[in-house]
């Protein structure tokens, strides 16, 4: 099928969540996707941070063979090789205690949720109602679900289905005040992301952090970091959280662990992993033999290759890069990056869509974020050389030379 027919099929088939781009994809390689014309695209998106290693990565690709040929899925009634193995290279790098596996980041942090509050139960205090209040930040994004649609602040996600999971409110981004004010005895949980992504790729600040952990400790709450967009190596270090010298008490993991198959994780310090006991949580598929096997791979590649380093050099390079550009352009607002997750602020929604889509003609996939920002969030495999390609596109789209560019537009498609 041509893109044409697929589009008309899934128009009259397909629930209609999504605006999607006209380019049909058929298959990766490294850091390049090719659509059904053989067309090469760049990916500095990686489905939406998920490949980390790039398609069709050789560790990967075996470790899926191999397994797919001795055990796909088994239930978690019984043991499988790797769960154990995987959850244990986490605890190791996190300076986490314990871990639940999931499929999604919704469903890991939906887990963070409910362990806060069975959290709040066991440790009530006598004669007293269990505080059962979230606390979420203004630009969050948690995922799709109840509980994570509840502290995922944009109206627009929530309100045609409310009424959400009561008891969440929201603290204005890095607003201290606001947070003393809001942070009580009543409060069982406070969880945000350290960089904000779907937000506009906005870190949150070390005194910000440094107060909600300070709070979240007087009152026994607990501190939840989704890292389900920047754990696992993203920013540079295995967690965002580590950029700040704080231990959070409940930490979500998926997009890039296994390095494109579905796979989440919810990782818990000792103290809140006493309130699970058996019955209390599960998952059918979460955690499966595939997806940690290739997860394990996935971990053991990032440590032969040093991959940490290389993302922070790269990183470092693509910010140094992009705030070259900001100076030579005055449409761009903001640069913010760290590691390989950027957000490139621009001047209008408007200049921003026409940025993305020009990326997109010239072949470069970005994505556009918070109606202004073009975010960045390339596979970590990803090399200078590819940076300077995006990077003077990125130059050449924003200059007014839109004659010439038009030209090399064409040129490209013949
Ligand atoms: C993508 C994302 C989620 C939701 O993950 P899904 O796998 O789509 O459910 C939650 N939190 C953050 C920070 C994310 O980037």
């Amino acid at each position: 099928m041509n893109l044409e027919q697929v589009k008309k099929l899934e128009d009259k088939v397909l629930l209609a969540t999504y605006e999607r781009y006209p380019v049909l994809l058929r298959k990766g390689r490294g850091v390049y996707v090719y659509d059904h014309k053989g067309r090469k695209y760049l990916d500095f998106l990686s489905g939406i941070g998920v490949n980390a290693l790039g398609y069709a990565h050789p560790a990967l690709t075996k470790v899926i063979a191999r397994q797919a040929k001795l055990l796909v899925h088994t239930s978690n009634l019984f043991y499988t090789d790797y769960q154990g193995k995987l959850a244990a290279a986490l605890v190791k790098i996190s300076g986490m205690d314990r871990v639940f596996f999931t499929n999604s980041g919704t469903e890991a942090w939906e887990g963070a949720l409910k362990l806060a509050r069975a959290y709040a139960k066991e440790h009530k205090q006598e004669g007293q109602e269990p505080k059962w209040r979230i606390l979420a930040l203004e630009h969050a994004f948690h995922g799709r679900t109840f509980g994570s649609m509840a502290t995922t602040h944009k109206e627009k996600y929530r309100q045609p289905f409310e009424p959400v999971v009561p008891g969440v409110e929201f603290v204005k981004f890095n607003d201290l005040a606001d947070l003393e004010k809001k942070f009580d005895s009543t409060v069982c949980a406070i969880g945000f992301e350290f960089v904000q992504g779907e937000g506009g790729v906005r870190p949150v600040s070390k005194e910000f952090a440094a107060k909600a952990r300070e709070l979240a400790t007087k009152h026994n709450a607990l501190l939840i970091a989704d890292e389900i967009q920047s754990g696992i190596g993203r920013t540079g270090k295995w967690f965002a959280y580590q950029h700040y010298g704080i231990q959070p008490d409940l930490v979500t993991v998926a997009k890039p662990i296994a390095g494109g198959l579905p796979l989440g994780a919810l990782l818990a310090s000792e103290k809140v992993a006493g309130c699970i006991h058996p019955g209390m949580h599960g998952t059918t598929f979460g955690g499966g033999p595939l997806a940690c096997a290739v997860a394990l791979e996935l971990l053991k590649t990032m440590d032969q290759q040093k991959l940490l380093k290389h993302i922070q050099k790269t990183g470092s390079y693509l910010a140094e890069k992009l705030n070259d550009l900001k100076k030579e352009h005055s449409s761009i607002r903001e640069v913010r990056a760290m590691g390989l997750m950027a957000g490139v602020e621009l001047e209008s929604a408007d200049l921003a869509k026409k940025v993305f889509k020009k990326m997109l003609d010239h072949g470069v996939i970005v994505n556009r974020t918070d109606e202004t920002v073009i975010r960045m969030l390339p596979p970590f495999i990803v090399k200078k050389q590819h940076v300077d390609q995006v990077v003077k596109l990125l130059g050449q789209i924003l200059s007014k030379n839109t004659v010439e560019f038009a030209a090399t537009a064409q040129r490209r498609h013949k």
